[in-house]
């Protein structure tokens, strides 16, 4: 990180720096820590919330909740979700040659200890970077925040935001696994066709094109909503409010419109959650880590059997890093946004 933020993040915000070629790759007996070359980097929505200073709003509730993680300091490496390939340890739980994922330093090797850090089974046969999205914490949040806090059944109206993104095209397709009627939005019409048409979504709108989403949600789901997968935030959260069931279930698991922006306007439909006795509940996939082994039980047979679609928009290079984070803000990703950096 090159500064704090007050704004949008912009790759300038990001620096790379390349570090005098002393570092000894190895670990230091009695220190309990493993050495890592990172592979896979995972681009996630909250990493621009972190490069505001701590301070300032928003940021601070997030880093606050988000105890797990430290917030992103000027001048040292950003971190976030990582794949990574062991090179020496002085942990007996590791040894050289195993893969891991967990949290780690956005740079070529990291010196990391355990705590934290998942083994990576390569029997199962899935490309190692699906483990910085669908096999972790992506995939944990989709999973818990539609079973868990939506309590999906047979037959109901679901509605996904950033529906083509890393945690919407997940939840569309749990959706429709369960035998629910699914409608996802997205910013563009590639992604939409690709809800359509790839991830099997019964209907898909590109909200950039519907001046009055009110009307869409009514178009497309004319007996109203049960069930909101909330990604987005905003205007859209003030409309869907407008569409919902009696008794309907709001999980919300991010708000990206409104994470950069100071003028976004208030949701003015919020008195409706009482009128509609509506569910509405915040939620972190770290809450949920439990569960974790039960979600793999869940999505590896569906993977296997080619039952659930996931794409990924990888990008190569750790250069290309500050763009390709900066891009999940401008809705330039197109599934689950990967870095590979070896
Ligand atoms: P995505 O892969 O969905 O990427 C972000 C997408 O958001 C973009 O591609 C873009 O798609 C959309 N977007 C960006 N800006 C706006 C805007 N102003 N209005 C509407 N849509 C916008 O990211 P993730 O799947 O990783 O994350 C999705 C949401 O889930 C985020 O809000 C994130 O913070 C949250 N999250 C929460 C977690 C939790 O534990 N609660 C864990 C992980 C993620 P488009 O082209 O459609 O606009």
């Amino acid at each position: 990180l090159k500064h704090y933020i007050n704004g949008f993040p912009e790759e300038s915000d990001l620096m790379i720096v390349t570090a005098p070629d002393t570092m000894e790759l190895k670990v230091k007996p009695g220190s309990s820590t493993i050495l890592v070359k990172n592979l896979f980097l995972s681009c996630d929505p909250y990493m621009g919330t972190f490069m505001r200073e701590p301070d300032s709003g928003s940021s601070e509730v997030a880093v606050e909740t988000l105890s797990l993680l430290d917030a992103f300091i000027p001048g040292k490496p950003i971190a976030g979700v990582g794949v990574s390939e062991v090179i020496d340890s002085d942990d007996p739980c590791f040894a050289k040659g195993d893969f891991v994922w967990g949290i780690v330093d956005w740079e070529e090797y990291s010196t990391v200890n355990s705590f934290g850090r998942f083994k990576i089974d390569i029997s199962i046969n899935v490309p190692l970077s699906y483990y910085t999205g669908i096999l972790s914490v992506t995939g944990l949040t989709a999973y818990a925040g539609f079973f868990e806090i939506c309590s999906p059944k047979k037959g109901e109206a679901v509605f996904v935001s950033a529906a083509a993104g890393a945690v919407g095209q997940l939840v569309g397709q749990f959706a429709k696994l369960m035998g629910c009627y699914v409608v996802g939005s997205a910013g563009s019409k590639q992604k939409v066709d690709l809800l359509l048409n790839k991830f099997g979504f019964d209907d898909a709108f590109n909200y950039k094109e519907e001046p009055d989403l009110d009307a869409t949600l009514k178009r497309c789901l004319p007996q109203g909503i049960d069930i909101y997968f909330e990604n987005v935030g905003g205007k859209m959260l003030d409309s869907v409010l407008m569409n919902m069931k009696v008794h309907g279930r709001i999980a919300v698991c991010g708000m990206i419109s409104q994470y950069h922006t100071e003028t976004q306007e208030g949701i003015k439909n919020l008195p409706v959650v009482v009128y509609k006795r509506i569910k509405m509940q915040g939620f972190l996939a770290f809450d949920f880590i439990d569960r974790f082994p039960k979600y793999l039980e869940f999505v590896l047979p569906y993977i296997k059997e080619r039952k659930l679609v996931y794409v990924e928009d990888i990008v190569e290079g750790l250069e290309n890093g500050p763009a390709a984070l900066v891009g999940l803000f401008r809705g330039q990703n197109i599934g689950k946004q990967v870095l590979k950096i070896a």
